[in-house]
């Protein structure tokens, strides 16, 4: 199959066109490089799929509507949508960016399919999106309470799609992802940050009282689950949405202390007051995932942390 996939070059996105392509499938994968974190990483990400006949990069904004005119746009069969601005915190600082990005950027891609009778839309939701809904294990059905700029911008783009499906026949399904980590994690999320800092004697950011709880789920997991929603013929509605988490949650205390045992030092911890926009707590019921997607997460944390460890030493010479 022909696959477009946005924000190729960063975590998620590199992860999966690599299974991809492994898979037999010809991927078309887009990516503006925006300056969240540096550019030399993702291109580093697209090292090995620059190498595959297979593979296909255009350098561009999805906002851009001269983007699509680009001869990749045609003949596409499934989209996976990534790209987005992903961190929580900094979008409180340039919410209006977010929303450019996440939900306008949504749209253009929508019309895009729209134009192209594209079957299969596969958007990048977030489990930000229940936000500080008390009641986790958290299922799809779940209110939501976004806290943030980000989650919001989540939940407009899962809504435009929602009226795509409706209005032009395109099935739209949303995948709420829970903390995804592993090798090649985006530098600005906890697990990276908390090795890179320990490796290099500095000092964590530790938010609140260590009692803040994540469902953190390893990136193959979450590829098999994105394979699942890629293939999967028993989906049979227009709109869909799925939890991939890993249904399993530790504390920021304990991670910390997992991490610490890997690396066989202490942390530093510099401890400061809870941010506002993060949620104190997150769970996935994955009961629609693993019905559906055939979705079933099996890296216990401790594993997921020693390929980390792994891929983090690959990458970094430690003193
Ligand atoms: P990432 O930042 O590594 O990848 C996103 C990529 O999108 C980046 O390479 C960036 O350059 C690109 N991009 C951003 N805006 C763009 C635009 N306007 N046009 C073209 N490309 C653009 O993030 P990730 O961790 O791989 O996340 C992938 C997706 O999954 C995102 O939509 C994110 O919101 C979502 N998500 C991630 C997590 C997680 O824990 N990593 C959790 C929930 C949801």
């Amino acid at each position: 199959m022909n696959i477009l996939i946005t924000g190729v070059a960063g975590f998620i996105g590199s992860s999966l066109a690599e299974k991809l392509v492994e898979l037999g499938h010809s991927v078309f994968g887009v990516d503006n490089f925006d300056t969240f974190y540096k550019k030399e990483t993702k291109l580093s990400n697209l090292h090995n799929l620059m190498q595959s006949a297979n593979f296909t990069f255009l350098e561009g904004d999805i906002c851009n509507k001269e983007l699509y005119k680009n001869k990749i746009f045609k003949h596409i069969d499934i989209v996976v949508h990534l790209a987005a601005r992903a961190g929580v915190r900094p979008s409180l600082e340039i919410p209006d960016k977010y929303y450019e990005s996440n939900a306008i950027g949504t749209i253009e891609l929508l019309e895009f399919a729209k134009r192209e009778k594209i079957k299969r839309f596969i958007f990048a939701s977030s489990s930000s999106v229940y936000g500080k809904n008390p009641n986790s294990p958290w299922k799809e059905d779940s209110e939501l309470m976004p806290i943030s700029p980000y989650a919001a911008s989540k939940i407009s783009a899962e809504s435009i799609g929602k009226v795509y499906a409706h209005l032009y026949n395109i099935q739209f399904i949303a995948l709420r992802f829970f903390t995804v980590y592993g090798p090649k994690q985006r530098p600005d999320l906890a697990i990276h940050k908390f090795f890179h800092k320990i490796y290099n004697d500095q000092a964590i950011d530790f938010y609140g009282d260590g009692k803040t709880y994540r469902d953190y789920t390893y990136i193959d997991d979450i590829i098999h689950g994105l394979i699942g929603a890629l293939f999967s013929e028993e989906l049979n509605e227009n709109f869909m949405c799925f939890n991939l988490g890993n249904n399993k949650q530790i504390s920021l205390a304990e991670l910390v202390t997992n991490i610490e045992k890997i690396i066989g030092k202490k942390a530093i911890l510099n401890y400061l007051p809870e941010q506002q926009g993060d949620v104190r707590s997150t769970c996935a019921d994955i009961n629609n995932s693993a019905k559906y997607l055939k979705y079933n997460p099996k890296t216990a944390i401790e594993e997921g942390l020693q390929s980390f460890n792994k891929w983090y030493l690959t990458q970094n010479k430690i003193n």
